[in-house]
């Protein structure tokens, strides 16, 4: 759906080039992620991609045409939610969208069946002036949805909100992809790209080190290992870790578990996102 070769940019004016030649492709109706933390690129990218940026070296094709040579169509079949959002404050939620869907020459959704999706059913003739900015993140969403987009760009989905809403966004984009919507979403916060993405690309200052699914990464680097706390006979809080594989037989866990000493807690030893991405950059990704 979406491929991109030795992608370079520079900002006019700027010194110091920000992109430094990305490489990545997009399958249709796949979740890919750009985690990185903020001022690695992530959004320039972004802004490139939709058209908005446009002095770029290396080549971009979207649903197979090269980028540039979309026109105004290009806006018919992508659907856009970035961090900062634009509405017309003196309008209601649902004013909102009903103008943008206006906007479409092809087939659109209902305003009120895309503001439930975003739970922002009952705030629907509020007028966005009066919207909190997780509201407005969440119309930002559902306002990318309006047009049936077969690719959606999400620039911090998640981002200012509570985890109830955060939650209703996330299942709302894997019900998307169920749906063959292709999803390009950028964040820097790890479990977004965990719970969401069958694959992510980790970007920092203008480069991409890796790409793969969370799940491959975490295996791929975590410690194949099964930790038991348990309480010893000496009352203290004692801990004994024992390889996965093979763990049915391995007669040291056996013994424990038939030790008779309470157990605490056993858990697997995975490395979370984070973990990897720090290993694996050597940067945080809350900077
Ligand atoms: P991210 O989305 O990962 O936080 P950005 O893509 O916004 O990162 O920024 C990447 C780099 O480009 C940063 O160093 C930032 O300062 C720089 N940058 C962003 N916007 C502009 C601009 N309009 N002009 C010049 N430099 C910019």
């Amino acid at each position: 759906m979406i491929t991109v070769r030795d992608l370079t940019f520079t900002y006019p004016g700027a010194s110091e080039e920000t992109l430094h030649g990305l490489h990545f492709e997009i399958a249709e109706g796949e979740i890919f992620g750009f985690l990185g933390p903020s001022g690695a690129g992530k959004s320039t990218t972004q802004k490139i991609l939709i058209g908005l940026l446009k002095e770029y070296g290396g080549t971009i094709e979207v649903m197979g045409r090269d980028v540039g040579s979309w026109g105004q169509d290009y806006y018919q079949h992508i659907g856009v939610s970035f961090e900062l959002p634009n509405h017309y404050l003196k309008l209601t939620a649902l004013e909102n969208l009903q103008y943008f869907r206006s906007l479409y020459a092809g087939d659109t959704r209902d305003p009120m069946e895309v503001l439930t999706w975003v739970g922002l059913d009952a705030d629907a003739n509020k007028k966005v002036a009066d919207f909190s900015k997780g509201m407005k993140v969440r119309l930002n969403v559902a306002r990318s949805l309006i047009h049936h987009p077969k690719v959606l760009f999400l620039d911090e989905p998640t981002s200012g909100l509570d985890p109830v809403n955060a939650r209703k966004i996330k299942d709302l984009v894997l019900d998307l992809r169920e749906q063959g919507t292709t999803v390009f979403v950028t964040t820097h916060n790890m479990m977004v790209a965990d719970e969401l993405c069958d694959r992510v690309a980790f970007i920092t200052a203008g480069n991409i080190s890796v790409i793969d699914a969370p799940t491959t990464l975490k295996k791929q680097y975590g410690k194949r290992n099964v930790r038991v706390e348990y309480v010893n006979g000496t009352e203290e809080l004692a801990q004994q870790e024992f390889p996965l594989d093979g763990l049915g037989d391995n007669a040291a866990f056996l013994t424990l578990l038939q030790s008779g000493h309470r157990i605490e807690t056993i858990h697997t030893q995975e490395t979370t996102l984070e973990n990897i991405f720090i290993e694996v950059t050597g940067e945080a990704l809350r900077v």
